[in-house]
């Protein structure tokens, strides 16, 4: 079992890791709690929690949506919990982020607990206080910063992960090591890393940046590196053909050309990021006419602002900078 700290302004609490260690006891400290889950979840893990009240909704990232959270603070309130009560969010990132603005407003603010279920949620979603639902015009338009009590990472849990879902929580992976760690990048590329380390390593990483911008107002930024285009090619796609993780892997291989391109990335880091990703089972590009019209996404986007955007860029592995670059640029080197 390993523990990362995460000692924000705005919280300051334990991520505990391990393999099989989820179990109630955390929760046993309120004086009354609901756990919210979802319907492919809640089979798999209920055992665990044999005295919780339950809120489950149907999986999948519709769920994450002002309805239910409606509907969660009905359930609240008929399940009686008071201020002293608390919210526990048992599943991935959708699970995790309705809960915890629930928890964050419910009577102006329960406690709240976290047991992510996914690898997403363990290495991202689950630490760092960001919690919201979506508006039909966008995505986590409603939201909050609220940081957990205690989050409890279990890794066993993620053996009954599918392999799609399982690479796309890699890919937030990869994207630590190139930002952050070139130690992390040599054992993702060594092929015999242990989960439970890298997850602590992630959660160590993404506490340091949460330690130094609770906000997310300036260097948290560099955790978008891939998610700039990843996005843009998330909705290009239509949302649902690429799982997130995805389009941020495709993202990365599309930041480090232009790195390179630029001058500012070292030479080959196009070539390591696709064989990092493959070798995780990771797309590494997408159809001419969808890139296409991710580009065009993010030039509307740009017209919108009126200026440049923030780009993450690697300037070597292990470290990224952020350069305001302009979407006509972007565009040429992209295109040839
Ligand atoms: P998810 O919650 O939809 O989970 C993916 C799928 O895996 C679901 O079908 C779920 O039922 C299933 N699942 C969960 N745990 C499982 C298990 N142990 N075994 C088998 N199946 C399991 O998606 P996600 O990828 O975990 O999270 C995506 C969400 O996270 C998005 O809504 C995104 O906006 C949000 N997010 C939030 C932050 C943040 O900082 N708050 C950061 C990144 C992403
Ligand atoms: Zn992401």
């Amino acid at each position: 079992m390993k523990k990362v700290l995460v000692d924000a302004d705005n919280g300051r609490y334990d991520i505990v890791i391990g393999n099989r260690i989820i179990s109630d006891e955390p929760l046993k400290r309120y004086t009354d709690y609901a756990v919210i889950t979802d319907d492919i979840v809640y089979p798999l893990l209920h055992e665990y929690f044999p005295e919780a009240k339950w809120i489950i909704l149907p999986a999948g990232e519709s769920s994450k949506s002002m309805r239910n959270l409606e509907m969660i603070y009905q359930k609240l309130m008929e399940f009686g919990i008071d201020r002293k009560g608390a919210v526990a969010a048992l599943g991935g990132g959708v699970v995790g982020d309705i809960a915890g603005f629930a928890a964050a407003t419910f009577k102006r603010g329960i406690s709240f607990v976290q047991y992510p279920t996914t690898l997403l949620a363990q290495v991202d979603s689950s630490v760092g206080g960001k919690v919201a639902v979506n508006l039909p015009e966008g995505k986590n338009m409603v939201g909050a910063f609220y940081q957990p009590d205690i989050v409890i990472a279990d890794t066993g849990t993620l053996a009954t992960l599918d392999t799609r879902q399982y690479a796309a929580g890699m890919a937030e992976v990869i994207k630590y090591a190139y930002i952050y760690d070139a130690k992390l990048h040599q054992t993702l590329v060594s092929g015999r890393a242990d989960i439970a380390d890298i997850v602590r390593r992630c959660c160590e990483i993404k506490a340091d940046y949460v330690k130094r911008d609770p906000y997310d107002t300036g260097i948290r930024m560099q955790l978008n590196y891939g998610h700039t285009l990843g996005h843009a090619i998330e909705a290009a796609a239509g949302y649902g053909a690429f799982l997130h993780g995805e389009a941020v892997a495709i993202g990365m291989v599309y930041a480090a050309r232009i790195g390179e391109k630029l001058g500012v990335s070292p030479a080959g880091l196009t070539e390591d990021t696709k064989s990092l990703l493959e070798q995780n089972r990771l797309p590494v590009e997408t159809e001419g006419n969808i890139l296409h019209k991710a580009l065009e996404l993010l030039l509307a986007d740009k017209k919108a602002e009126g200026r440049k955007i923030n780009f993450i860029l690697i300037d070597e592995i292990g470290h990224a900078v952020i350069q305001k670059l302009d979407v006509e640029e972007i565009q040429k080197i992209l295109k040839e």
